[in-house]
């Protein structure tokens, strides 16, 4: 029996069951997929010590939290609710760094204190974020870190870029003296040095990243004992993508770490705090096909699914490309896009049921059509939408065209867990008055 793809750990009749145990659509995670993603971050080569935290933007949901603290790995928030979420799951404040654009006030200023001296790490983003915190970190002899915005970035798109002049976050340089010179006379230190450069972009950018930020260190931050480089790792959804090389990274970074050690007599912690390459490729949307239509002979085959962009709106926002896999409903599958001879079958669109042309699966950066090959579904039939684990469920316009929230389910090998209910119709219209 084939599996879907090389890295999926959940047998193919597993979606089948999902499917008729809590109806389509639905997210299905692959448990063991995000343990041995976590593994394999912790073991990336460093010169004197590493630290995963997730980037729960990616996915809040507590299931996914858990399954990934209990590895060892922290979580980087980027809302304070976010880090009041994670402390829901039972994660301590101590695991959780705070990077953000929000700025707090009243309540929520209270809570953020009372975070920051549970052990919080703030990381300040802004002159602002800086004047309004420093005498609370000073009195309170709490350390900082700053999150530096090093002028090169890369993304999978122009709005995942977060390096370069085109976005606004972190410190900028025509400010970071001015800033350092707040922060010492509030007798303010900062003991981490973070960037973020953007997400999904060129591993070669992210590299580059290691020296810029090693050299700002340097020059600028004489308290700095550990120096975080964001998220950003790459994924491969679909063949022919490529992935980010942690080993090439990691030993990259090691063997800076150490000439930087070489040249000052300090050694740097490394920390890094994917979200993608942590979760995308354990998540499944699958859907069930509801009906076909065609626009003619110069037209498109299409295939209509009963979820879309409600479900995965990467496509529409990013042009991203998901693999697909086409599975009978008795769980025998029937084409994936991992199959070497995936060409012999003929080219559809896939689509969802919003009153939307660009609700497709099958979409360019500029949003047009864009035909995959597939085997053709029959109507009942799954269309299971891979690497949906990052930026679907925890960004996704759910409740267009009134549809409700979706649940997730996670799968560890055979064994299903709810692990959220789907929204009812009710709670969609509860706050209205
Ligand atoms: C979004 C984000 C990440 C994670 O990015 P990925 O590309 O999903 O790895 C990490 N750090 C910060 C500050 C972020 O905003």
């Amino acid at each position: 029996m084939k599996n879907l793809n090389p890295f999926c750990r959940i047998p193919a009749e597993v979606f089948a069951q999902a499917a008729r145990q809590y109806s389509t659509p639905l997210y299905l995670y692959d448990g063991d997929h995000i343990s041995a993603k976590c593994s394999e971050l912790l073991s990336m080569p460093n010169a004197y010590g590493l630290s995963v935290r997730f980037a729960m933007k990616a996915n809040s949901t507590r299931a996914i939290l858990l399954r990934i603290a209990e590895q060892g790995v922290g979580i980087d928030a980027s809302s304070l609710n976010e880090a009041r979420r994670a402390h829901m799951a039972g994660i301590p404040y101590s695991k959780i760094i705070l990077t953000t654009q929000e700025l707090h006030f009243g309540e929520d200023r209270r809570d953020l204190e009372a975070m920051m001296r549970e052990g919080l790490f703030y990381n300040v983003c802004s002159m602002r974020q800086l004047e309004l915190i420093a005498d609370f970190a000073a009195e309170n002899t709490i350390a900082l870190s700053m999150r530096i915005h090093p002028g090169i970035g890369s993304g999978e798109s122009a709005s995942r870029n977060t390096g370069d002049d085109y976005s606004c976050f972190g410190v900028h340089s025509s400010v970071l003296e001015a800033a350092l010179d707040f922060a010492r006379q509030k007798n303010v230190r900062f003991t981490q040095v973070h960037a973020h450069i953007g997400s999904g972009g060129d591993p070669e950018i992210w590299r580059k990243n290691i020296d810029v930020e090693l050299d700002i260190v340097e020059k600028h931050f004489p308290d700095a004992v550990s120096v975080s480089f964001g998220g950003g790792l790459k994924v491969a959804r679909v063949p022919g993508e490529s992935e980010s090389d942690l080993a090439f990274l990691g030993e990259y970074a090691k063997k800076q770490f150490v000439a930087f050690y070489e040249r000052t007599g300090r050694k740097l912690h490394m920390e890094i705090e994917p979200g993608t390459y942590l979760v995308a490729n354990a998540g499944y949307a699958v859907t069930t096909v509801i009906d076909k239509k065609s626009t003619g002979e110069n037209g498109f085959d299409f295939i209509i699914a009963n979820g879309g962009m409600e479900i995965n709106a990467r496509p529409l926002l990013y042009g991203s490309q998901h693999p697909f896999y086409v599975i009978s409903a008795e769980g025998k599958l029937i084409s994936s896009d991992f199959d070497s001879d995936i060409d012999k079958y003929g080219k559809s669109v896939v689509v969802g049921v919003c009153c939307e042309s660009g609700d497709s699966q099958s979409l360019d950066d500029a949003g047009n059509i864009v035909p995959r090959p597939l085997a053709e579904p029959d109507i009942g039939d799954l269309l299971v939408i891979g690497g949906t684990g990052a930026y679907c469920s925890a960004m996704t316009p759910f409740n267009y065209n009134s549809h409700t929230q979706i649940p997730e389910v996670m799968a560890t090998g055979d064994k299903l867990t709810l692990v959220r209910k789907r929204q009812t119709l009710d709670q969609m219209v509860t706050n209205e008055l």
